[in-house]
């Protein structure tokens, strides 16, 4: 685990090793799941499936990421997620 590269959530700020986090970008306005283009951003599982923190998440991606599109991408993988 040397060197696994440490990033935040942006809904609960805690630091964890990347792969354990989503990772999603911001491509005109879209939000989109493991793409390496545009800006990045990382959201981990616990946030993802918390109801109570939907409206949080959806004004971080909205007022700081500028993103238009989202509910869509976050509602796919919530499903995925939830049906494993
Ligand atoms: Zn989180």
């Amino acid at each position: 685990m040397v060197n696994s590269p440490i990033r935040m959530c942006i809904s609960c700020r805690n630091r964890l090793i990347q792969k354990s986090l989503y990772r999603f970008s911001v491509q005109n306005e879209k939000l989109i799941l493991n793409n390496k283009n545009g800006r990045s951003l990382y959201l981990c599982q616990s946030c993802l499936l918390d109801k109570k923190k939907e409206k949080k998440i959806n004004n971080i991606l909205e007022n700081k990421f500028k993103v238009k599109e989202f509910k869509e991408t976050l509602y796919l993988l919530k499903e995925k997620l939830v049906n494993v």
